[in-house]
């Protein structure tokens, strides 16, 4: 899409919305998976759904006279719903000065403030979720189910963290069947700080692609970027449609990701802090890497979390070497201290963020 004329209104006042990003030095951005587009500036960024009559600016929704609509692989938006989105963005960088001179809000005798800085949570109660369970066997190895090993390895990590000082919580204890969307609402219920679920990956394809794709992969919850990661996510939703869970689906809708923006956005940077803490236990351990090792994609399981929150796909079940590793009582061990260090190294790094902001 490219254009070198200035945005010119249609008749019904709508201008091409790429060239009027740029026109006011906006950059642009198009998500064509999920159907949505921002404009940014100087990371403030003012997100945009085709066909919703809202954006969303730091959380909050301002209403639009008309939904962007797609034409002729043109995104069309009012112009005047640019200019007051504008005007919003303008008033907000000048009441900023005022806003950073006020005093620091004396400390509040609650337990822990939810409306706290992203990433200054402090990380104490860690919820572990093994996935599946019960009637739902998850993926399903040459020997192992998926749900027996990551049981085994919650139950180890559980071990490791306690030591470490954790309040740590298990959404199963045992082989049941617990609902994709309870298990964010239980860590909810604790007050978790970070909710870790643990699975193991697989593929369906022929023994010599079975042999060849293996690792580990952590996962955030994002729009896809890739077939592989949605795949992925997929396969972790079928339960919830395969089991009979309520609202059950595989995927988000475009207006479902919209809605969830504002919220991923605020646990995101915790959520990325501990997937490097994650890659870096990981790293020299029996069961290697796949590919970069952090992806994201829609898990249902991770939706609900009002907390920073990863999927951790242990290794590939479908895998022979992977799945030996993880059925062995030495590699589950292994596993759940590599998971256990990330944990305690990711307080670490909160901790030392929050010093740095004198919290
Ligand atoms: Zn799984």
């Amino acid at each position: 899409m490219v254009c070198w004329t200035f945005a010119l209104a249609d008749t019904s006042g709508r201008v091409d919305a790429e060239t009027a990003a740029k026109d006011h030095g906006l950059s642009f951005h198009w998500f064509p998976v999920q159907k949505t587009f921002i404009f940014e500036k100087a990371k403030d960024t003012v997100r945009f759904a085709i066909d919703m009559p809202f954006a969303t600016y730091k959380g909050k929704s301002i209403e639009l006279s008309k939904a962007p609509v797609m034409e002729n692989g043109h995104i069309l938006i009012v112009a005047a719903d640019i200019a007051k989105i504008l005007g919003k963005q303008q008033a907000k960088a000048e009441a900023k000065v005022p806003e950073a001179k006020a005093p620091d809000k004396p400390a509040q005798n609650v337990a822990k403030s939810k409306n706290e800085t992203a990433g200054t949570r402090e990380v104490r109660t860690i919820v572990i979720d093994p996935g599946h369970g019960g009637k739902d066997p998850g993926a399903q190895g040459k020997k192992a189910n998926e749900k027996d090993i990551v049981l085994a390895v919650a139950k180890l990590l559980r071990t490791e963290l306690e030591k470490e000082g954790f309040n740590v919580k298990l959404t199963r204890e045992k082989d049941v069947f617990i609902e994709l969307g309870e298990r964010a609402n239980l860590a909810n219920k604790w007050d978790g700080d970070l909710f870790v679920s643990l699975h193991c990956n697989a593929i369906d394809a022929n023994a010599e692609r079975k042999k060849i794709i293996h690792g580990y992969h952590f996962y955030v919850l994002r729009a896809p970027e890739s077939e592989e990661d949605k795949a992925i996510a997929r396969r972790e939703n079928k339960v919830a449609t395969l089991y009979g869970e309520k609202n059950a689906k595989e995927e988000l809708s475009p207006l479902e990701w919209f809605k969830l923006e504002a919220r991923l956005e605020k646990y995101k940077q915790n959520s990325y802090m501990f997937t490097e803490e994650l890659l870096k236990s990981f790293d020299g351990g029996k069961i290697v890497k796949q590919a970069n090792g952090v992806g994201g994609a829609g898990f249902m399981v991770l939706v609900g979390a009002m907390m920073p929150a990863v999927l951790i796909e242990l290794g590939f079940i479908s895998n022979l070497e992977d799945e030996a590793y993880m059925m062995t009582a030495k590699g589950q061990q292994d596993l759940a201290e590599r998971v256990a260090k990330a944990v305690t190294n990711y307080k670490a790094a909160v901790h030392s963020y929050r010093e740095t902001l004198g919290r």
